[in-house]
């Protein structure tokens, strides 16, 4: 194992600033690479200074950094057949009320606390539910007294699209760069199947006209965006059977526009959203459908695969969800920022970045040299890059693929619940976690019982410990050549 241990748990779950100080201060620096830069060779310096701390824009980055949305643009002026106003935006969210509805003074208030709280906060978006652009002022106002309070965050906003371009000579002087526009489709036919509605300039519009003038507008403000160096995302939500087979030329479109990434997320319908796909039976994709889909669209624009269609409200690490610990009621009326935590953070981050980047190449090349064929394997992670977490506190597992092309993440599986509760395993939640990890080959974890082990195995799942706190890439590639070189203890 390579470079000074980092307890992400300890941060996780709020460390002290001393206890920060202290890791700082430990003498001597095993790092083989202290304070390099983990900026891909072929990224020029300027974009990657823009996404080097941002979660959703940097794989990479989401081992470390922190994501908050806060709720304070309900009102929107398009119907999406997947979504619900008394729910968050799909867009950007799981459905799920959101919590609370926010006013600008009481996210600032938010923000600052969480701030404070969380040292790995670097982004505040407004994504839903709602429409960040149309909603204008609000966000407006939201991002100019946060941006005072806290210069070095990060914004970002999530928008259908439809008022966009009415906003990105605004959003260009408030330094905003990171931008998401949902695009469904470039054909306004399919776009019928999936909008029944837009408000544009004092008028309702219906049917193809709607999609048309949709359609216009999203390829306007993507542009638009582009000339002027703002970092475009595109979300598309995958819809079997409306607009699955129409997303790759979604893809190389907004490629030919200048975004930046493409986000193909799953379409989550279930008839209690109460939204019209899931009233009608909708279905969404399932996980080697919108693999298949990925894969196929690979080579076009950048995909984006680590997105956990977070809530509109959500505080914390990707795969984590903080936002119940800083609801309205458990925050202080009077707050100011503090910013020594976050800056302690970032420099014990920078240590073990260029060590773990240094980790991460060498095990690729080396799998690269040696692979014959690819093979699925589940990660139990809390952060860090690395293999910190029990089997059984895992609400999550990080997908890897590991072949003949290096160590790939292209996913993730979320389990209904973490099959560890209060010390004890319990059976039934151990059989889901066992479905949803169906077609893994191998599951990395920091500690597993026999029994999960054993029932893992019988499920075709090897799961194993012995990489407990390395780095993920090094780890899965000292996996791979042990039991690769020795199959039969792959399904041993
Ligand atoms: S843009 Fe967002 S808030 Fe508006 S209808 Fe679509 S998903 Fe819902
Ligand atoms: S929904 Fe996806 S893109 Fe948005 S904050 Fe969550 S992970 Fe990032």
């Amino acid at each position: 194992m390579s470079g000074d241990l980092l307890s992400f748990e300890d941060f996780s779950s709020g460390s002290s600033l001393e206890d920060m100080r202290a890791e700082l201060s430990k003498s001597g620096c095993s790092s083989s690479s202290c304070g390099s830069s983990a900026r891909p060779q072929d990224m020029p310096e300027e974009v990657w200074a823009k996404i080097k701390d941002h979660p959703c824009y940097s794989e990479e980055a989401h081992h470390y950094f922190a994501r908050m949305h806060v709720a304070v643009a309900p009102a929107c002026n398009i119907q999406c057949n997947y979504c619900n106003r008394k729910y968050d935006c799909a867009n950007e969210s799981r459905p799920g009320v959101v919590s609370e509805k926010l006013t600008p003074t009481q996210a600032l208030r938010k923000v600052v606390t969480v701030a404070n709280e969380v040292p790995q906060l670097s982004v505040l978006g407004i994504a839903g539910p709602g429409d960040a652009c149309y909603d204008w002022k609000k966000t407006k106002a939201t991002f100019e007294a946060v941006s005072k309070s806290i210069p070095d965050i990060k914004l970002c906003i999530s928008t259908n699209g439809l008022a966009l371009p009415d906003h990105v000579d605004e959003l260009a002087g408030m330094n905003v760069d990171h931008v998401t526009i949902t695009i469904n489709m470039v054909d306004p036919k399919i776009g019928t199947r999936i909008y029944p509605w837009i408000f544009y300039n004092h008028r309702r519009y219906t049917g193809l006209e709607a999609s048309q003038i949709l359609h216009e507008r999203q390829m306007l403000g993507l542009e638009m965006l582009t000339a002027r160096g703002i970092l475009t995302k595109v979300n598309s939500v995958m819809i079997p059977s409306v607009n699955d087979q129409h997303l790759e030329v979604v893809n190389s479109e907004v490629k030919k526009r200048g975004a930046f990434l493409h986000n193909i997320m799953p379409l989550i319908s279930d008839p209690a959203h109460g939204t019209h796909y899931g009233l009608t039976g909708q279905r969404g994709p399932t996980h080697s459908e919108l693999k298949e889909l990925q894969d196929r669209c690979s080579g076009g624009a950048n995909l984006m695969r680590h997105c956990r269609q977070c809530r509109a409200d959500a505080v914390g690490l990707l795969g984590e969800d903080r936002g119940q610990e800083f609801t309205l009621d458990q925050l202080a009326a009077d707050v100011s920022y503090d910013p020594s935590k976050r800056e302690a953070y970032r420099e014990i981050v920078a240590r073990e970045r260029g060590d773990h980047v240094a980790a991460k190449t060498s095990a690729i090349a080396d799998l690269k040299a040696t692979a014959d064929k690819p093979i699925l394997v589940a990660i139990a992670t809390k952060g860090g890059g690395r293999i910190n977490q029990h089997f059984g506190h895992a609400r999550e597992f990080q997908v890897y693929e590991a072949g003949p092309g290096g160590v790939t993440f292209i996913g993730h599986r979320k389990v209904e619940d973490a099959y560890c509760q209060g010390g004890f395993g319990e059976d039934a939640t151990l059989d889901s976690t066992i479905a949803t990890l169906a077609g893994i080959d191998a599951v990395l974890c920091a500690k597993i019982g026999d029994c999960p082990k054993k029932d893992l195995a019988a499920a075709g799942i090897t799961v194993t410990d012995a990489y407990a706190f390395d780095y993920i890439e090094a780890a899965i590639s000292r996996f791979y050549a042990a039991t690769m070189a020795a199959p039969a203890a792959l399904s041993a």
